[in-house]
């Protein structure tokens, strides 16, 4: 096999489409490199050397070596540098790229090829003793962190003690001769804790460079991020060799990296950064703070130092025809980055940009009027997971704000927490419940579960392209960057202000669109859904073949249902309404009673509590289906918990509180979800599921009478396992209906039917069908009743699972597609053979995940239904399905 591609100099191995073979950053430089654009040249060795190195114990077999010889021969060919040279060194960078962007998770190396003859060499060829003592110290540092692993706080303590010794305060004042003086120091630490010469062999260097770059995919911090966005662990990454340009030749040169259009909001505007007389890795690390890009982005900063726009005027010009060629060619925004030597631009990367969906839908809207992609594209760009930061509320405009300082506006959102100063505090106390703020001078990879279990994050330094505003936008945390008059002392866990103090646990509130920090917490409200969001919607619905309903049993949140577009409901849970502390001495009463005298003298009292809660909703739902389902948890979940408790219902039912705690105590059980539960109440105690019933047909009755519009209920068995027991349970139903209608004089259409959430279920599936008119996919408990899992304590082993590649998410979450999905298909292809018009729809959780969602449309059921902030999600992904 093939293993090295190249590109540069005219010759393009591979493309944008090899992305897996290549990584995104291999296949984009080579499409670059093939529509012409200046790119340095390189190769790429193969993400199916990634899988092949780790085969055969971390090593190369000798046919890629002979490979990897050939692409430098390539790059020498191309630049009339040679490897290793005296003369006129070839200098190159080893670099990751995984087949998703996976910023600043793996290494990469700059100014490879440098030793104590090339580094004379590269001075005299460019003329700057500077610039080429710069690289080798840069080298050497990233070299000694990245392939040899040695401590890189101890090169930067010495590079900070130079500084000192001469009396500089910036990298740019360093000398030629105080470099090269730093690389003597260096080279004293790589012996000192290496205990070996740094490497003088270039060869060594770069099977070094490129060992360590495949050995990074395994990375603790890259096996994290890789579980937090679903990345499978076998598609490895790829490693790019590339010839070295260079921003640190003066004042003429400079680095940057930019979007084509804002990726906080979506505005039609270049938006970036750019340092003059530095390389690549300066403008992300935050050592020196980032110019604009545009002079207009400066002048509404109101900073001072030139933009690039008025520093290079030409060079500007040039990237800004790039950019827009790039967005044609690839129909989307990107996020690229380049570099500047002696005037000449150099392109090193290109790809489409992560935004927020703010940011998102906006830029598919713009493009669809822009012309530059169609309606069902538009539709397809947005991520549905992403639209969640849309839905939930904004600080309150109105509410007053004691604002501590500004930052950047990184991540847009807005979170109240406490303050926390470190990554494994916060995930510690985001554990206990606690919503949490993580301050940090900076964030670096190592941040990241602390980033993912806060609420929000803040940062002292760093533009908008800093590690933490990359990652806080794709996690969709709210995100203030750079607030430079923050000063942190993370010893004394407190942070300062002019002469304000915060200290850990305090509250703040940040605001990721303004940049703005609070003391305090701020109320918040509700977001107002904004015209990209109801185009995209619309644009949706028309393409979408699944219905969406919601699963809700409170008026207010059938109302944000509906707002949110849901065509029913899909579950309504009749148990939440038994806890509402009105009515729970009632409900203790029914399941404490010994008989069913006693039962119904306490059903009795519920059933008004109950219709009324059903005229409520069927208000809300009118003229929609409504599924309701019939009482489900263990009876016990419902007990009093303590003496007081005990009195009051003994006072209610006239018993003695002795009699109701033996009674309570014959009601445990040892294993409670597969219990006394479900139809299993219904057919020991027909009377409960007769009120719930009666309750449900005579709201549907009133509030057809006073609307003319009727709801369509439609009632629900859960936790059927047989024919026997749903037939039953429909008898009891269907008479109570009819009572029902004979009392009122009138009718109204409704349906009864099952989950589908026990294994025998869907294997039977036919049987069922002959009674139920429809089935209700219960997918939690169908999960947890075909594992074997218990959802409940499954989180303590369900991450090993995961990270060992068991599954490949967590099943709970996004739909078991092979086994449980594989039941589901089948229980509708035998439901349908003796009920050709059965309605199939799901209320799992899982009826709110994208990924479960795709499933769904191809198994051909008739609806999802989620939870209300999930609608406009379940659209979405709805939409994506049938494209
Ligand atoms: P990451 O994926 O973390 O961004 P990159 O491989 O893109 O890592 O490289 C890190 C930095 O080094 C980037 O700013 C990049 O532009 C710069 N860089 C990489 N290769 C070269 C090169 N051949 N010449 C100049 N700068 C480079
Ligand atoms: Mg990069
Ligand atoms: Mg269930």
């Amino acid at each position: 096999t093939k293993y090295v591609y190249r590109f540069g100099g005219g010759v393009s191995d591979g493309g944008a489409g090899d992305k897996s073979l290549l990584g995104g950053k291999g296949a984009n430089l080579a499409e670059m490199a093939a529509i012409g654009l200046p790119v340095p040249p390189g190769f790429t060795i193969s993400t199916a050397m990634c899988a092949r190195f780790y085969e055969e114990g971390e090593s190369f077999p000798d046919s890629v070596k002979a490979e990897v010889a050939a692409g430098i021969d390539h790059i020498a060919a191309v630049t009339g540098k040679r490897f290793g040279d005296a003369e006129n060194p070839l200098l190159v960078s080893v670099r990751s790229g995984a087949r998703v962007s996976m910023p600043g998770m793996m290494d990469t190396v700059l100014n490879l090829g440098l030793n104590d003859v090339t580094v004379a060499g590269l001075a005299r060829a460019s003329g700057d003793a500077r610039f080429a003592w710069d690289s080798y110290r840069r080298f050497i540092q990233m070299y000694s962190d990245v392939v040899l692993g040695l401590d890189h706080g101890a090169f930067e303590e010495a590079l900070e003690i130079a500084k000192e010794d001469q009396g500089h305060f910036l990298d740019t004042d360093m000398t030629a001769a105080d470099w090269e003086r730093l690389v003597g120091v260096y080279k004293g630490l790589v012996e000192e804790q290496w205990g070996r010469p740094f490497p003088q062999d270039v060869h060594d260097q770069l099977w070094g460079a490129i060992g360590a770059v495949f050995g990074s995919w395994q990375s603790e911090r890259a096996k994290v991020y890789r579980r937090l966005n679903d990345i499978p662990g076998d598609w490895g990454t790829a490693v790019n060799v590339q010839a070295m340009v260079f921003g640190n030749m003066g004042e003429t040169s400079a680095t940057g990296v930019a979007f084509t259009r804002n990726p906080s909001t979506g505005e039609r505007v270049y938006y970036g950064e750019y340092l003059i007389n530095a390389q690549g890795e300066d403008v992300v690390a935050g050592i020196r703070t980032p110019q604009y890009l545009t002079r207009a982005a400066r002048e509404a900063a109101g900073a001072r130092p030139l933009s690039m726009e008025e520093a290079m005027p030409d060079t500007y010009a040039e990237l800004a025809q790039v950019f827009d060629l790039l967005e044609r060619h690839y129909r989307d925004m990107q996020d690229i980055e380049f570099t500047v030597e002696r005037g000449k631009l150099w392109m090193l990367q290109t790809r489409s940009g992560k935004r927020t969906a703010k940011a998102a839908l906006r830029i598919a809207v713009d493009m669809v009027a822009e012309g530059l992609i169609g309606e069902s594209e538009a539709v397809l760009r947005v991520d549905p997971q992403a639209l969640d930061q849309l839905l939930h509320p904004t600080l309150d405009p109105a509410a007053p704000r004691d604002v501590l300082t500004k930052g950047l506006p990184a991540s847009p959102g807005a979170a109240s927490g406490i303050v926390v100063f470190d990554a494994d505090t916060a995930e510690k106390r985001a554990e206990l419940g606690e919503a949490v703020i993580l301050v940090r001078v900076e964030t670096s990879p190592e941040d990241i579960h602390g980033m993912h279990a806060a609420r929000g994050i803040l940062t002292a330094r760093g533009g908008m392209t800093s590690h933490a505003a990359v990652v806080a936008r794709g996690m969709g945390r709210p995100c203030v960057s750079g607030a430079g008059t923050l000063a942190i002392d993370s010893k004394a866990r407190l942070f300062r202000v002019g002469d304000r103090t915060v200290s850990e646990g305090d509250v703040i509130t940040i605001d990721g669109a303004t940049g703005e920090v609070m003391v305090g917490a701020v109320p918040t409200v509700q977001p107002e859904l904004a015209g990209d969001f109801g185009a995209l919607m619309v644009w949706a619905d028309r393409v979408r073949r699944l219905k969406v309903r919601t699963n809700a049993e409170t008026p207010a949140d059938c109302r944000t249902a509906r707002d949110f577009g849901a065509e029913g409901i899909g579950l309504c849970r009749t148990e939440h309404m038994f806890f509402d502390a009105a009515r729970i001495t009632a409900v203790r009463q029914m399941i404490l009673a010994s008989d069913e005298q006693g039962r119904r003298a306490a059903l009795d009292r519920l059933l008004p509590e109950q219709r009324a809660d059903f005229t409520a909703i069927f208000e809300i739902m009118a003229g929609l289906p409504v599924t309701i389902r019939l009482l489900d948890p263990p009876l016990h979940e419902f007990l009093p918990h303590n003496e007081a408790e005990f009195e009051d219902v003994a006072a209610a039912a006239g018993v003695g509180v002795e009699v109701l705690k033996r009674r309570a105590a014959e009601l445990h059980e040892f294993n409670p979800m597969l219990g006394h539960r479900g139809c299993r109440l219904g057919v020991t105690y027909p009377e409960i599921y007769e009120m719930q019933a009666r309750a449900i047909f005579e709201a549907a009755v009133a509030v057809a009478e006073q609307s003319g519009e009727a709801p369509i209920p439609e009632v629900m068995v859960p936790l059927v396992a047989t024919r026997r027991e749903l037939e039953l349970m429909k008898e009891v139903i269907d008479r109570t209906a009819e009572a029902v209608f004979a009392e009122a004089g009138r009718r109204i259409d409704y349906l009864v039917g099952t989950m589908i959430e026990l294994p025998r279920a869907a294997l039977k599936a036919g049987e069922i069908a002959e009674v139920g008119a429809f089935f209700s996919f219960g997918t939690n408990d169908l999960t947890q009743t075909t594992l074997g899992v218990s959802r409940d304590d499954a989180s303590r082993f369900l991450t090993a699972y995961v990270d060992k590649g068991i599954f490949p998410r967590d099943p709970f979450v996004s739909l078991d597609v092979e086994g449980v999905g594989e039941l589901i298909r089948l229980a509708a292809e035998r439901g349908r053979a003796t009920r050709a018009d059965i309605k199939l729809g799901i209320c799992g959780e899982h009826g709110g995940d994208p990924a479960s969602i795709a499933f769904c449309e191809e198994a051909g059921l008739d609806y999802v239904s989620a939870s209300p902030y999930r609608v406009p999600i379940a659209r979405l992904a709805a939409a994506q399905a049938a494209l």
